[in-house]
């Protein structure tokens, strides 16, 4: 029996093992891909302590941690929690029975991507699903957002400021953005709106050259651009947590308040999978979020 199980073994669930382990709390993480999806990252510029850092490397530091303070990380996916009266049971795939008085899932976000040409291959080539992470990497150079809502109307004003030039491709007639960010975008001499057009392939050599676009531009399908970030959306891993009856939000984010607590006693949640921190989905956010879980786990276990 553990006092605390974490599911996810991304920056939430090591800074959650962490600290619950210098609360002398008996811990383990299940994680299906250790390390999280910041291990994808080619290079972090924004995690303090380090001016520069490879995501994969970052992540070996946070597991070392975890490792040097005890806890114990199975490489596993959860695909059931059972609540029994005063513990849960965590069943990995294996069918394999965990007992805990206290969970925290950090299961994380996907992003949505757009299933074409080019795409996976371009990842970390030209290819961004985060503005706020690989903004800075494009400075004076000419990108594309992809997608008409909030976050790409907000990707797209934020990368104005750096790059020379942006385009905003959208799908509808006009954006589905709130009236303040389409002002916005639209008053910006350095965007330009395409719409009813569809991205349809990514081609390049090394790294991106251009997009391939279904409605042509200017006689060409074709716009050559350095950089695309695709802001369509993530998915939230929150299976787990709906079969329970968790409260989420409407789009599938865990439900928490200030102490990282679920709307079930004795489950918290922290990191990307969560409605927390402002929705500033970062390593960063991450950490703090899997840092209070532990201690309202601590808290709760206390009592
Ligand atoms: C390419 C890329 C670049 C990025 N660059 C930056 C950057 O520069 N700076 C920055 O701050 N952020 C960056 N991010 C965002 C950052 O990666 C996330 O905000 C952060 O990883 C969220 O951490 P998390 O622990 O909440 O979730 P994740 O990192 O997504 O980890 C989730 C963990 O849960 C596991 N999991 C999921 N389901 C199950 C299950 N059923 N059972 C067991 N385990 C499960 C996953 O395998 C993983 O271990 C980037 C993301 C990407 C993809």
């Amino acid at each position: 029996m553990h006092d605390l199980i974490i599911i996810g073994a991304g920056p939430a669930g090591y800074a959650a093992s962490i600290y619950a382990s210098r609360y002398n709390l008996k811990n383990l993480i299940i994680g299906k891909e250790l390390g999280g999806q910041i291990s994808e990252a080619h290079i972090i510029e924004n995690y303090p302590g380090y001016t520069n850092i490879i995501g994969r490397d970052l992540m070996e530091k946070f597991k070392e941690q975890v490792e040097y303070f005890g806890a114990e990380i199975v490489n596993g996916k959860a695909v059931k929690i059972i609540k029994k009266d005063n513990s849960f049971l965590v069943i990995d795939e294996n069918g394999q029975e965990r007992a805990a008085s206290a969970i925290i899932i950090t299961a994380g976000a996907s992003y949505r991507k757009l299933g074409i040409v080019g795409e996976n291959e371009f990842v970390g080539k030209g290819v961004s699903y985060c503005f706020v992470c690989d903004g800075p990497f494009f400075k004076n150079k000419r990108v594309a957002v992809v997608g008409g809502a909030n976050s790409a109307a907000m990707a797209a004003d934020y990368l104005a400021k750096i790059c020379r030039q942006v385009y905003m491709i959208f799908r509808k007639v006009n954006m589905t953005a709130s009236p303040i960010w389409q002002e916005r975008v639209k008053n910006n001499p350095k965007i330009k709106l395409i719409n009813r057009t569809n991205v349809i392939e990514m081609r390049g050599e090394q790294l991106l050259e251009k997009i391939i676009l279904d409605n042509p531009r200017q006689n060409s399908k074709a716009l050559a651009v350095d950089g695309a970030f695709i802001e369509i959306g993530s998915i939230p891993n929150s299976g787990l947590a709906r079969e329970l009856n968790i409260k989420t939000n409407k789009e599938g984010y865990i439900k928490v308040d200030s102490g990282q607590s679920t709307s079930i006693k004795g489950i918290f949640a922290a990191g990307d999978i969560t409605d927390g921190s402002n929705g500033l989905r970062q390593v960063i956010t991450a950490a703090s979020e899997g840092a209070i879980a532990a201690t309202s786990a601590y808290e709760y276990l206390k009592k």
